[in-house]
């Protein structure tokens, strides 16, 4: 069973839809979750620069500008001290500042870590939790915990710095890590807003686009339809984009074709009724003839009912030939025969005509070949030239047939110099039916289906073969097989 298939515009609108979605998720995942994560590691790595720079320009006689600019830059309070406790720089930028609040033993403390830990400590504080006593170097005091509201983070940076002259300094930087859920609730709120639109925008966007994709292709399955109801007039000219182009261009060639088919179908019925008729309409009247006249019923009466019964004969022959040719269900009987020897025989038939009506028809050949090849098929085909020669014959009423050795090759011509085919018409004459001139009154011999049998028969042989013709001058149809030695 044919499954239903799912329109462009729900497709279209499904992965925009998608789309859209996959984008907004990524996107809450980085400014949301992972917002906070960033910001911390980032200010974390400036702080803890801000500090080495500092530190590595201590015993600068110009420090105080550096340290007023750190300071600035980073949104950071700034503290240096001795082992003394001596504040040798200071710089507060902000209320919630640590290291200005810290006490002595606190410093102190600092300073034990960071020779610990070569020379820098790095530390989040939460400040609802710092601590504030009483100390000095070297001194410690019990400290006392005192909580603080403001439920931010600090992040404390600290370096050990050796001076030249013997001492040590201690370098701390300080710096509020603005509450980063304020920010992600703005951003939170942003992120809907955007979600809703990109959503609303997804859904027009696909309802636009399938409909500038689906138009082209409504029109040309309409016309189609119309193409299936044989109307063969019908245009294709749906553009938009190249495929639905080439698509509306082939289905154009379709109908063109299809069209011909149709012509050649309406030309077949008409020649062959008219190829039907005219022998029938002959027996029928001689056959009353010679039944109500009783000197009429002559020997020669009689053979012209037995020619005209011969010619049904020979359309409906062809006729069956060509099917089953062209139904591919024939195969060749390959055998090697004398071609010489059977042309010559073929040449025989037209004996008659060549006595009774002045034919000129000549077969010239320079010695007797034998070939490979599906013997009875093969005379058809010379047959069927030297006919058509006979019913194009020009005034001269000469027929001449070539056999032409040519290396591993025979080449048969039949030429003749009647009426001859125009270059236009030459690529279509070997197609089934088709005549250059429809209104050509119908000779002897000759169904309108000669040179397709030809045609099928050489092609199935793999043989060469072709035609050589000029308006007026003749035609020369020819075609080779290879020698059998
Ligand atoms: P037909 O029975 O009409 O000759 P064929 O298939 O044998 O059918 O030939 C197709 C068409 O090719 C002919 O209608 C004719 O227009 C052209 N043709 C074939 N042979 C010759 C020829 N020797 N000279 C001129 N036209 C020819």
């Amino acid at each position: 069973m044919k499954r239903k298939q799912a329109s462009i515009l729900f497709k279209l609108t499904c992965y925009f839809v998608l789309f859209a979605i996959v984008v907004l998720l990524l996107l809450w995942l980085f400014q949301v979750v992972l917002f906070e994560g960033f910001y911390k590691s980032i200010k974390i790595q400036k702080i803890q620069a801000a500090t080495a720079n500092i530190a590595s320009h201590m015993e600068d006689q110009d420090i105080e500008p550096l340290i007023l600019e750190e300071g600035k830059n980073n949104e950071a309070c700034i503290r240096v001290v001795d082992g003394a406790y001596r504040e040798f720089y200071s710089v507060e930028y902000s209320s919630d500042c640590i290291i200005h609040k810290l006490q002595n033993l606190e410093i102190y403390q600092y300073y034990l870590k960071a020779k610990d830990n070569r020379g820098m400590v790095v530390e989040i504080i939460d400040h609802d939790l710092y601590f504030v006593g009483e100390s000095y170097w070297g001194h410690s005091v019990e400290l006392e915990g005192v909580r603080d509201s403001t439920g931010g983070q600090s992040i404390l940076c600290v370096q050990l710095v050796e001076t030249s002259g013997g001492g040590e300094l201690l370098v701390m930087l300080n710096s509020t890590i603005t509450p980063v859920s304020t920010t992600v609730e703005a951003i939170r709120i942003q992120l809907t807003i955007v979600t809703v639109v990109m959503v609303v925008l997804s859904c027009l966007l696909a309802f636009l686009l399938s409909r500038s994709v689906a138009k082209p292709i409504v029109s040309i399955n309409e016309a189609a339809k119309q193409l299936a109801k044989s109307n063969y007039a019908v245009q294709f000219d749906a553009s938009g984009y190249k495929e639905v182009q080439e698509l509306s261009d082939t289905l154009g060639f379709a109908a063109a074709e299809l069209s011909k088919v149709e012509k050649l179908r309406q030309e077949l019925i008409a020649n062959i009724s008219h190829d039907l008729r005219t022998p029938l309409t002959m027996i029928k009247g001689y056959g009353e003839v010679m039944r109500d006249i009783p000197g009429e019923n002559t020997p020669e009466n009689i053979q012209i009912i037995v020619d005209e019964a011969g010619r049904l004969g020979d359309l409906v022959t062809d006729l069956l030939d060509l099917s089953k040719l062209q139904s591919g269900t024939q195969s060749l009987n390959l055998t090697t025969f004398n071609l010489t020897a059977d042309i010559k025989s073929i040449m025989k038939r037209y004996g008659k005509l060549t006595e009774q009506d002045g034919y000129d028809i000549q077969f010239s050949y320079a010695e007797e070949v034998q070939v490979l090849a599906d013997e009875i098929k093969i005379s058809q085909v010379v047959y069927n030239l030297i006919n058509n020669a006979i019913n194009y014959v020009g005034e001269d009423k000469q027929v001449l047939v070539k056999q032409v050795v040519d290396g591993d090759k025979v080449r048969i011509e039949v030429c003749d110099h009647g009426c001859g085919i125009a270059k236009e018409d030459l690529p279509y004459i070997w197609d089934r039916y088709y005549k250059v001139d429809k209104t050509h009154k119908r000779s002897v011999i000759g169904t309108g289906l000669g040179l397709s049998i030809a045609k099928s028969v050489l092609l199935m042989h793999q043989a060469q073969f072709g035609v050589e013709s000029e308006k007026g001058k003749g035609s020369t149809f020819w075609f080779e097989l290879y020698l059998d030695q």
